[in-house]
């Protein structure tokens, strides 16, 4: 598949994963060594108090950064267009410094609603440190006018969400933001930079949960933050960057690296970076063929009469976002559908022979759940309505198996329904 960007001249996508401009590595080896260390030493005193000062280059402590943890956030700078990236332990993590870098007592966000049941978490546990979310349906220039206020510090959403399947329209999204004066933060976990960059269509900050596709094996858990270095930052509006609000456009970032994420100390293992640098190297092919599996299945679905929600069929009510959005028309791996009753949805998932029963996506296997009663146990219902979590409806996350077995997997298991 043509996978090139004319909005970003040289390799397509898929070569400059495998090409990283820091080339090979000691001794030429093709793979990031694993630098298993807490720390780093030094021959002199005077060298250490340099690098305390940031005054020579290296590492000191893992925790501060760690050369395979650097070579990933390469990585993910180079596929997602970005300048500067922090990885963290886990999505969860990478969202939660990202917003702590930004907000202080007495701030906003305004967030999609129907984001990851852990991101809904989250926010609902900084309200004892005075920070309230605004939740917003849809994002368009109407709405983010009504609820973007003065405190407001961010714009938050997901690209596609999990499990509500809503497309972001990125562009208009951001033009309202940076209207008001706020950066828009996107987790793009589900469709990753090879379906999707949003910095290219005006998105601030990207955030993966990196353990999902980017990883692709379902064998590490891990975050990362990605700074396009684009936005305006300022003292009226951004107190909490302070000193850092002297490094402009890099501000975010700045503060970031040199206080919240290091304190915070959600850093990544290198060993977990070393999974996701593997990873990345497959990731433009799996997400093509996952994306071809998933609309093959949802298509079949689909005929069969099962009500399937997937951004790929016609009928989804934001398909001519995603058409026109994502690399090749491609809509990733997450399809839901309805059964008909919680119980029929327990019948089809218990029936289903490929698909595992798990709570995770992005995995060269296909995975299955029943959201309601697992991720979204603790929501309100509410919350699950505006994330689109009946009690009938199945996720599934579709992987790399031949799309015919999956097909067979589920006609007969559709037959216990
Ligand atoms: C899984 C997920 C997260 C959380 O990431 P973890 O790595 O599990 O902490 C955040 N956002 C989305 C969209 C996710 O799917």
């Amino acid at each position: 598949m043509e996978n090139r960007d004319p909005a970003r001249p040289g390799p397509g996508p898929a070569t400059r994963l495998l090409h990283p401009d820091a080339g090979t590595f000691a001794w030429g080896a093709t793979l990031p060594p694993v630098f298993q260390t807490s720390a780093f030493c030094r021959e002199t005193a005077e060298e250490m108090e340099a690098q305390f000062a940031g005054k020579a280059p290296g590492f000191l402590y893992t925790r501060l950064g760690n050369p395979t943890v650097a070579a990933f956030e390469a990585a993910m700078c180079e596929a997602e267009g970005g300048v500067m990236a922090a990885a963290c332990a886990s999505g969860s993590a990478a969202i939660a410094v990202t917003l702590m870098n930004l907000l202080s007592a007495g701030d906003e966000i305004v967030s999609a609603s129907g984001v990851y049941g852990g991101t809904l978490d989250l926010f609902r546990d900084l309200a004892p440190f005075g920070v309230r979310v605004k939740y917003v349906d849809r994002l368009t220039e109407e709405t983010l006018a009504a609820a973007i206020g003065e405190r407001t510090k961010a714009v938050f959403a997901e690209a596609v969400s999990n499990p509500g399947l809503r497309v972001l329209d990125v562009a208009t999204a951001a033009k309202a933001a940076h209207g008001r004066g706020v950066p828009l933060i996107v987790d793009a976990t589900t469709v990753t930079p090879a379906l999707l960059r949003p910095l290219e269509y005006g998105a601030d900050i990207v955030i993966h949960s990196s353990s999902k596709y980017i990883n692709g094996n379902g064998s590490a858990i891990s975050g990362v933050i990605v700074d396009g270095c684009a936005f305006p930052w300022n003292a009226d509006r951004f107190p909490a960057l302070g000193e850092y609000l002297r490094y402009g456009k890099g501000a975010f970032s700045a503060r970031l690296k040199n206080a919240v994420w290091r304190d915070i100390g959600a850093c990544l293992s290198p060993v977990n970076a070393f999974l996701n640098l593997t990873g990345l190297e497959t990731l433009c092919l799996r997400m093509e063929r996952i994306s071809e599996n998933a609309l093959r299945l949802a298509r079949f679905l689909e005929e069969k009469g099962v009500p399937a929600r997937y951004p790929g069929l016609a009928s989804h009510p934001d398909h001519a976002i995603a058409a026109r959005q994502m690399t090749g028309g491609m809509a990733g791996g997450v399809i839901t559908l309805r059964t008909g009753s919680r119980g029929a949805a327990f019948r089809l998932l218990n029936a289903l022979k490929y698909a595992k029963l798990v709570s995770n996506i992005g995995d060269t296997k296909t995975l299955a759940i029943h959201p309601a009663s697992t991720i979204f146990a603790h929501a309100s219902p509410e919350q699950k309505r505006s994330a689109g979590v009946y009690d009938d409806l199945v996720r599934v996350s579709v992987g790399l198996e031949n799309a015919e077995d999956l097909i067979a997997d589920f006609e007969n298991a559709l037959k216990a329904v």
